[in-house]
């Protein structure tokens, strides 16, 4: 007996020195915040993404790679979970002790604190006796423009992105985009002149854009015989030996996009005479995913569409809906989608890309065609929804692979479930594949036409 509560004091003592929460104050000195931290092996870690916060950085965590971004100016950090490397502008560096992803967040040690604000001309001091974080600003880090009432004009040089140059001057990349009324990013001229507001005006309501500097010639004028959309992919999802979703009497999901992406392709290249319409397989084989996006980036295409059928636990989930990439999912649903449709990089052990530099690099793809991929998913979403009796699920976001690559508007539809029975049989008749087809070419090419229209404008 005595030995029984002598060993129960024991684990005690092992289970709270290993793992314990505080509350801890980080302070800006302006702001405040208490947070709980927690210790694991006698190391204090804190949230990310409250540390973020606090720095005014930002933290994205994406949960299919398990990676984590943090961000300011132009410093970039890469963190994984159990692991004591971390990327810090592309400079390897060992912590004292791992990352940890506790309950789905993912926690981080004081040594990346002081280091990461190091490089963002911040200082980090912790007070053991008030359990208390402060983050200062060191006197020669002002932030970029902070000191500036107007902004200035940039001029582009050659290979530089928009993203780019909203990453270097720590400012919002759709403001700079409405700001300088740019339509399509892809169509930049080097020595264009983009203007770069305050960091702290950032619509166009609250600032006059000043008139081009005299001595400039301005961007030339975009035709659309040169920039409109003259090639577009269609990318039936699945193949070969990954099925997709299987429906309750056998419909096989890969069967149903190739179905309904040849007779889509039928169809522009009817309507679209000058149109080049690319698929990524015309019968059923297997096309991983990487190289679906490949393909569309190689040929310089201008739209990339690709068609799923959908699944779900329940039997009856209904519908039809859109989606174009974002780190974070939407919705429950929309992220259980994007997994599902993740699969086959696992399953068939797909050759991931975890190289950070290409991580980069897709960021930067999909971040500038964001509002172009939701303007296609709402043109879709129309003509479909009017032209079919089948539920509208809406336009939602999540992270797919197939997606993330695209250097061009993309968005990955799913016209029903066939998960659910009564759909299953709808997705086999000819008149409902007929009038799908139908709704997605009117939208397709209603999309291009309001685009195009907007090129001449110009
Ligand atoms: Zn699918």
């Amino acid at each position: 007996m005595k030995n029984a509560k002598y060993l129960s004091f024991i684990f005690f003592i092992v289970v709270t020195s290993v793992f314990s929460s505080e509350k801890i104050l980080l302070t800006n000195q302006e702001n405040n915040s208490y947070i709980w931290s927690e210790y694991i092996e006698e190391q204090e870690l804190i949230p990310a993404k409250e540390f973020a916060s606090i720095i005014s950085a930002k933290f994205e965590w994406n949960p299919i790679i398990q990676e984590g971004i943090l961000k300011k100016y132009k410093a970039l950090c890469f963190l994984w979970p159990n692991k004591e490397k971390i990327i810090l502008d592309k400079e390897e560096i060992v912590l004292q002790s791992p990352c940890q992803l506790i309950s789905g967040k993912l926690f981080v040690p004081f040594d990346l604190i002081f280091s990461f604000c190091e490089r963002v001309d911040m200082r980090a001091e912790f007070s053991k006796e008030k359990n208390k974080l402060i983050f200062y600003k060191k006197s020669s880090g002002i932030p970029p423009l902070a000191n500036t009432k107007q902004g200035f004009w940039h001029v582009l040089k050659e290979g530089e992105t928009l993203y780019r140059i909203s990453k270097n001057y720590g400012i919002d990349l759709s403001s700079i985009i409405s700001l300088n009324r740019i339509i399509d990013p892809r169509f930049l001229v080097p020595g264009q002149m983009i203007y770069i507001p305050d960091i702290g005006i950032q619509t166009e309501k609250e600032l006059e854009i000043p008139s081009l500097p005299p001595e400039t010639t301005g961007p030339k004028k975009p035709l659309v015989e040169k920039y409109g959309i003259k090639k577009i992919v269609l990318d039936p999802g699945h193949g070969g030996k990954d099925s997709g979703a299987i429906g309750k009497s056998g419909t096989k999901e890969k069967d149903v996009n190739l179905d309904i992406a040849i007779k889509l392709h039928k169809e522009l290249k009817k309507r679209l005479p000058n149109t080049e319409i690319i698929l990524t397989r015309d019968d059923d084989y297997y096309v991983p995913l990487v190289e679906r996006t490949a393909l569309a980036n190689f040929k310089k295409v201008d739209l990339f569409i690709s068609i799923h059928a959908n699944a779900a636990f329940s039997n009856s989930a209904s519908g039809f809906e859109v989606f174009h990439l974002s780190a974070v999912a939407s919705d429950k649903h929309a992220e259980n989608i994007a997994e599902f449709e993740n699969a086959v990089i696992k399953k068939f052990k797909e050759k991931e890309i975890i190289d950070y530099t290409q991580k980069i690099l897709s960021d930067i793809a999909q971040d500038e065609f964001i509002s172009q991929s939701i303007d296609l998913a709402l043109f879709i979403q129309r003509q479909v929804t009017s032209k079919l009796d089948i539920k509208n699920r809406g336009i939602k976001s999540a992270f797919f692979w197939v997606l993330r690559d695209a250097k061009m508007p993309a968005v990955l539809i799913e016209t029903g479930f066939l998960s659910n029975p009564d759909e299953e049989a709808k997705m086999k008749e000819l008149a409902f594949k007929t009038n799908l087809v139908n709704a997605l070419a009117n939208a397709i090419i209603a999309y291009k036409e309001s685009y195009e229209e907007k090129l001449t404008k110009e």
